[in-house]
């Protein structure tokens, strides 16, 4: 069942159904697509219509950020919780590891690709890394030609959004992987580069708030973000 929250048609699934309904994808020989917004989403694809035409027209729309879970709640539509897309990413990894099939890593700095695919093919060693690729292309086309020509069937494209989007709904279908999915910054954290939030803050729901204090850099980025509870609080008042 899908929930809308701010003009997003987010997918209302568990972390396990999500997971399902992710392997389905991978066994269906078509190319599918997976977004994982967070409420910076929600905010740019407010004033990008495109973008949000791409997020909606996904196979799969992950609620990633524990903000979404609070904004569909204020609206009064809630969600079932939050689907990080870095949970999601590992269990299709799982996934692909049961039936050993091809990945691709697309995104981040040189060399991040690479290492990430080390360090996964060491926790799932049937499956075969055809392919990195840096995040810092100029020729999008020439990126997909690369892509394609390594036959994936499982694409982690981590340019951040709404690159990343807009990449996998324009080139994606030329691939020939079967899933690929938008994953912003999880390569850096399959490398090791970045770590994610103890899981203490994790089940607090302040895994934003550990980003922040181990990057403070992002705080300009993030001050806008309540705006979304704010609107999402604006909505239920108007259904009233
Ligand atoms: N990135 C990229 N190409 C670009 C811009 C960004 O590959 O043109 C990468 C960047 O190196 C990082 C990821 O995209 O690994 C996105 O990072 P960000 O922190 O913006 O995403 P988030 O994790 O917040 O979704």
């Amino acid at each position: 069942m899908k929930r809308e929250v701010l003009g997003i048609r987010f997918d209302d699934l568990t972390r396990e159904e999500a997971a399902q309904a992710g392997s389905a994808l991978l066994a269906e020989d078509k190319f599918h697509y997976v977004v994982t917004p967070n409420p910076e989403f929600i905010l740019a694809a407010e004033k990008d219509a495109a973008f949000r035409q791409v997020l909606n027209e996904a196979d799969l729309v992950l609620a990633d950020g524990i903000g979404v879970v609070y904004s569909a709640k204020l609206q009064g539509t809630p969600l079932k919780g939050r689907v990080p897309g870095i949970e999601f990413a590992a269990d299709m990894l799982a996934c692909l590891n049961r039936t050993g099939g091809r990945l691709y890593l697309l995104g981040a700095k040189p060399g991040v690709a690479e290492e990430a695919g080390q360090r996964i093919l060491e926790r799932h060693p049937n499956i075969t890394l055809c392919g990195t690729q840096d995040g810092y292309f100029q020729d999008e086309e020439a990126a997909l030609l690369k892509v394609a020509a390594a036959r994936p069937d499982l694409l982690f494209v981590c340019l951040g959004a709404p690159k990343q989007e807009k990449w996998m709904a324009r080139w994606g279908r030329h691939t020939g992987a079967r899933l690929a999915i938008g994953l912003g910054g999880a390569l850096d954290v399959f490398a090791g580069r970045v770590e994610r939030a103890p899981e203490s803050w994790q089940r607090l729901g302040l895994e934003w708030a550990y980003r922040l204090k181990k990057e403070p850099q992002r705080a300009g980025r993030m001050a806008k973000l309540p705006l979304v509870l704010v609107k999402a609080a604006g909505e239920r008042f108007k259904k009233a």
